[in-house]
């Protein structure tokens, strides 16, 4: 039996796995590529899902982790004190922008949404969560709850009382068109009408993603979050940026994707990257939402040593290697390619830094493309490049490579790119 014959008959139906059939087992990992278990060797513009941020095998990471594991104690449990954890959280911290942060770690993003949540209810006795639509975070009651994608909402039960606002989609919806200041007036207009009509009393907070991942990399225009921020002050509600995708300098232009929009949160949500594939997120913000739990709130594994060593050790690379301005620089070499390209399937190339996606439209209509979208991911993989699919209607590529990507392998994947859009394109006008 196949290996994924073996995991559709131990897993649940709904698990998501990439390529099918031909689903893909990766075996080993160097710098940006990563080998199957056949010994085919592919370039990573994806790196899981943005998770191996600094790239596979990097010694510095390897190297910390192995002499944590080399301890003989990979983990006890957090009740007791890890220098690494508090280490890692005064790093965390400091970067944070937030004044007198207080850190709390946990396993995933899905965790620290859920966190920040309670943290942001407790403290205003709320239950009250305004969310953008398009937005993804996480697989809890809570987390599903704010997730405005429904693909990925699997329950409609949620301990909060969520009001949506739209979505900064500047190809459908009520925002199609608009420029940045229009759409930065009428996203605060639709705010303004939330709170005046259909939330009851106190909200808690607005949770948000600087960049939506799962959703496609839609992002609004700088500023945004400052604007909705100056209505949201006169409330008293919280801002929560989840920076599980955007953080850690992967935009190029800033650390935290927030910082794109004159803003601080009041929380900041992390995850995947910081740990380079191991299991680490958590919640960095203010200490008077950070305190505001009335009881014990406790991870067993949250922050253990393996994976605080891990963070500890990708945090350090990345500012002392300067990746964010690496971001920068190689994301402009795919931004400028992709956006030379002249495809009729091509409706969009958007993005920011390591962070770019590629939207698939039927010509002629600008209704999404799926079917083309899936045809250039799979053509990809074809021509040896591991790219990501997402948006509301499936009809983006993801491109969120390890943030070491050099000159020359963005170049060498762009032509594989290239190349798939091309066939894909040409199939389109045949069928
Ligand atoms: N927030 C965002 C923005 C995400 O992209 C994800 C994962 N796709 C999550 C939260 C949830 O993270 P995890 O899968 O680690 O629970």
């Amino acid at each position: 039996m196949s290996l994924l014959d073996r995991h559709r008959a131990v897993m649940p139906t709904w698990m998501p796995v990439y390529y099918g059939d031909d689903a893909l087992e990766i075996v080993a990992g160097s710098g940006r590529r990563v080998t199957d278990a056949a010994g085919r060797s592919y370039l990573d513009f994806f790196g899981g899902v943005l998770t191996t941020m600094v790239g596979y095998d990097i010694a510095e990471i390897s190297d910390a982790v192995r002499a944590q594991v080399g301890t003989g104690v990979a983990h006890t449990s957090t009740l007791y004190l890890i220098r690494q954890q508090v280490e890692l959280a005064e790093k965390i911290a400091r970067v944070s922008g937030i004044p007198d942060a207080r850190v709390f770690f946990t396993n995933s993003g899905t965790e620290a949404n859920e966190s920040a949540l309670l943290f942001a209810t407790n403290l205003r006795r709320s239950n009250q969560i305004l969310a953008i639509k398009n937005g993804y975070h996480g697989r809890t009651f809570a987390t599903m709850a704010v997730t405005g994608h429904r693909s990925w909402s699997s329950s409609s039960l949620s301990p909060l009382t969520v009001h949506w606002l739209a979505s900064a989609d500047r190809l459908r919806g009520r925002m199609a068109g608009l420029s940045d200041s229009d759409l930065i007036d009428a996203a605060v207009d639709d705010l303004r009408e939330v709170l005046a009509t259909v939330s009851a009393g106190d909200v808690a907070g607005l949770i948000a993603e600087p960049i939506q991942g799962v959703g496609g990399f839609v992002a609004g225009p700088d500023g945004l979050l400052g604007a909705y921020r100056k209505v949201l002050a006169e409330h008293g509600i919280l801002l929560i940026a989840d920076e599980v995708q955007t953080g850690w300098g992967r935009t190029g232009d800033h650390f935290w994707g927030y910082q794109a929009h004159g803003v601080t949160p009041d929380l900041i949500t992390f995850a995947k990257g910081i740990g380079n594939g191991f299991a680490l997120g958590g919640v960095v913000g203010r200490a008077e939402v950070m305190n505001a739990v009335p009881a014990i709130s406790f991870s067993t594994f949250g922050g253990n040593p393996v994976s605080a060593a891990a963070g500890n050790a990708v945090l350090d690379y990345v500012l002392s290697h300067d990746l964010q301005g690496n971001a920068k620089r190689v994301g402009s070499v795919l931004l400028e390619g992709l956006r030379s390209l002249s495809y009729d399937i091509v409706g969009e190339v958007r993005g920011r830094g390591l962070m770019i996606g590629l939207e698939f439209m039927r010509p002629g209509t600008g209704e999404p493309d799926p079917v083309a979208t899936l045809r250039v991911f799979d053509l990809c993989r074809a021509g040896g490049l591991l790219v990501g699919k997402g948006g509301l209607y499936g009809n983006v590529i993801r491109i969120g490579p390890p943030l070491t990507l050099t000159e020359d392998e963005a170049r060498e994947g762009l032509a594989i790119l290239t190349d798939a859009i091309a066939t894909a394109d040409a199939e389109s006008r045949i069928a």
